[in-house]
């Protein structure tokens, strides 16, 4: 029973992981040089969350940094909700990435700050509760996190056993924490499927726990990106887009009015592989390229790579796709490979060193 659990729990926060393989499985024709990154998205799977299952998990990070070049990694908990067994929070593995400074860096709240948000969705939020959300997000910059992640105001439940997230993009908790974010000049990687039109929910999509009819967000997501100028939002997943809104076109507009706004990108085909940078054959789409290059310091890597420990048994949607990463991580080279030199370099190193204020 025991590992039924694990893989009922490895299945509950995958991101989006769900839909590299069938796109992602040609192999890369072109660009085979080595190259340098930062991949400020990671989650670990530590199964029954001691500090030593962390460990274990952790090698097998550094394992992938050494075999990739992968010069470090932004880790953090996934966007949770209340009540889920293997819940976790940052400081499950904040100690055991300490002990590796100069190739780690974490995020809190997606155990902590998300879940609360989450159970907020549609009351009223108390004095009480605002405190207790600030009294939170300001304890995890203390212990050393870089900012918050990863928080959710929309994620798809995309594989079974997955929840279905939806809150106000501009609800007041969400507000609160840009504010926290600006005033400490710390970051928010930000889960947010887009809507920018009332659709039907796709067939690929079980409803429930999905909506039959989603409702747009865009608008709310604006009224945050404004909220706070000095909070810094990277949208995770840039690339990776699920209904099919996430325009080149989209993500140029928003750029252009939101100074405040990044995107990671994740370099494995979503369920609108349309708006992937890459195309079948592994080349850079030229309206890509062209936007990475009108937008050359608002791009960051987040490979959204899941990191298992061995003592995680069993098979299970987790194990899957943690499988996967290696194809994401040889994608991200052959991406990073093919732009003009000076952009693949601020992509993959100078944009994350410095929004992220990561050490050498
Ligand atoms: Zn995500
Ligand atoms: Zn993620």
């Amino acid at each position: 029973m025991k590992h039924i659990g694990f893989t009922v729990v490895l299945g509950l926060w995958l991101c989006g992981f769900a839909m590299f393989a069938t796109q992602g499985a040609s192999q890369p024709t072109q660009a085979t040089g080595r190259v340098e990154w930062i991949d400020i998205h990671v989650h670990l799977v530590g199964g029954r969350g001691s500090l030593q299952d962390y460990q274990a998990a952790i090698r097998g990070a550094l394992g992938a940094m050494e075999e990739s070049g992968i010069r470090k990694m932004v880790v953090m908990p996934p966007p949770q909700i209340y009540g889920n067994p293997g819940n976790h929070e940052y400081d499950s593995f904040a100690e055991v990435l300490k002990r590796y400074p100069t190739r780690f860096a974490f995020l809190g709240g997606g155990g902590s700050l998300n879940p609360m948000l989450q159970a907020a969705n549609g009351t009223e939020v108390s004095n009480d509760l605002r405190r207790e959300f600030e009294d939170k997000a300001n304890e995890i910059l203390q212990r050393g996190a870089l900012g918050f992640g990863e928080i959710t105001a929309h994620h798809l439940s995309h594989v079974p056993g997955h929840p279905y997230e939806s809150v106000a993009a501009d609800h007041p908790l969400l507000l609160l924490l840009v504010d926290i974010a600006g005033r400490n000049n710390a970051l928010i990687d930000f889960h947010f499927d887009l809507v920018t039109e009332e659709m039907k929910a796709p067939e690929w999509l079980s409803s429930p726990p999905n909506p039959r009819l989603f409702r747009p967000n865009l608008a709310a997501f604006e009224r945050l990106l404004e909220h706070n100028r000095k909070a810094k939002i990277v949208w995770a997943h840039a690339g990776s887009d699920m209904l099919g809104n996430w325009t080149i076109e989209l993500s140029r507009r928003l750029l252009v009015r939101h100074p405040n706004l990044y995107m990671s990108l994740r370099l494995a085909p979503g369920r609108a592989p349309q708006n992937h940078p890459l195309s079948r054959d592994n080349e850079i789409r030229p309206g890509w390229l062209q936007l990475l290059r009108d937008f050359p310091d608002r791009f960051v890597i987040g490979g959204d790579q899941f990191f298992v420990s061995p003592s995680v048994r069993g098979g299970g949607p987790g194990v899957e796709f943690s499988q996967r990463a290696p194809m994401n991580r040889e994608r991200t080279r052959v991406f990073l490979a093919a732009l003009p030199a000076d952009l693949s370099r601020k992509i993959a190193l100078e944009n994350a060193i410095r929004l992220y204020r990561l050490k050498d």
